[in-house]
């Protein structure tokens, strides 16, 4: 059987953007870590002596929108769902993230950029075992409406169908199997989306004041794409969600030998899922 070891970065990289909630310029700069330190945020802005916010799902403290996590300080970091999910993806088990405010960069709504930063920063390898997580029994969290479910399997696999009919989209089922598909071309360019007839709702209660075009795929009438040059993907919206679910998931900090199952799952149902899992262990 492979031996999986953790990783970190060779060398440190910074990132510069502005952050999908606030509208305002942020940064991060992502450096290499021990063994067994796992992914941990540091906020520059905030007092040395609570500014370290671990990524744990126990420490998610917001799920609308997106994944926020706060330390026993409430001190927070929002938007750390497409970071973790390239963590994850390229094995990198152990790094710093120096955020000098309370947002990651959005960037241009995906992975892609992480994945290209730290790949360029390079992946060292560690010598310790990376820990690992084997589902062992089924475990089911929401209803009719709403659901995700852990079970066994050999290697991590997601299936996932959402529901848009609604809002005027059409999206077929779609399945990512961590051991034969590629991240990289396969999830991480696709986008964050939205709807055009949800845009006014978020206007007015002050949500997403960095949303565009430049950072999340807009759909109008008929599910018809708004941006300028379409999709990146035919079913880019699926491939994204099942990006959020890997970056969610990453939250465990174990590599994860399961099976996903999801129908129209969201941030916060993949959440209640890591304290189901862990409670029964
Ligand atoms: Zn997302």
């Amino acid at each position: 059987m492979e031996i999986m070891h953790q990783a970190t970065l060779k060398s440190e990289v910074s990132i510069s953007g502005i952050g999908v909630h606030s509208g305002n310029p942020c940064s991060i700069s992502i450096f290499p870590a021990p063994e067994d330190y796992g992914i941990v945020y540091i906020r520059k802005d905030v007092d040395q002596s609570r500014n370290l916010i671990a990524a744990n799902y126990k420490n998610v403290s917001e799920t609308t929108m997106c994944t926020k996590l706060s330390n026993k300080f409430e001190v927070s970091i929002s938007t750390v769902e497409h970071l973790s999910a390239a963590f994850y993806s390229l094995g990198i088990t152990n790094a710093i993230v120096k955020a000098d405010s309370e947002e990651i960069p959005i960037m241009d709504g995906s992975a892609f950029p992480f994945v290209k930063a730290i790949s360029s920063a390079g992946i060292q390898m560690q010598s310790k075992e990376k820990k690992i997580l084997h589902i062992t029994r089924t475990i089911k969290i929401g209803d009719d409406k709403k659901w995700a479910a852990l079970s066994p399997s050999d290697s991590f696999i997601i299936n996932l169908e959402c529901d848009f009919l609604a809002k005027g989209l059409r999206t077929d089922p779609f399945s990512y199997n961590a051991s034969i598909d590629n991240f990289e071309q396969d999830i991480a360019a696709a986008r964050s989306f939205g709807f055009f007839s949800d845009a006014e709702y978020l206007r007015k209660n002050n949500l997403a004041l960095g949303a565009s075009l430049e950072n999340a795929v807009v759909f109008g009438d008929h599910g018809v794409p708004m941006n300028k040059n379409g999709l990146r993907y035919f079913n880019e919206p699926i491939r994204h969600k099942i990006l959020d679910i890997i970056g969610d998931l990453s939250l465990a900090q174990h590599e994860i030998v399961g099976r996903y199952d999801g129908f129209c799952p969201g941030h916060h149902l993949n959440n209640l899922l890591l304290i189901e899992l862990f409670k029964e262990n």
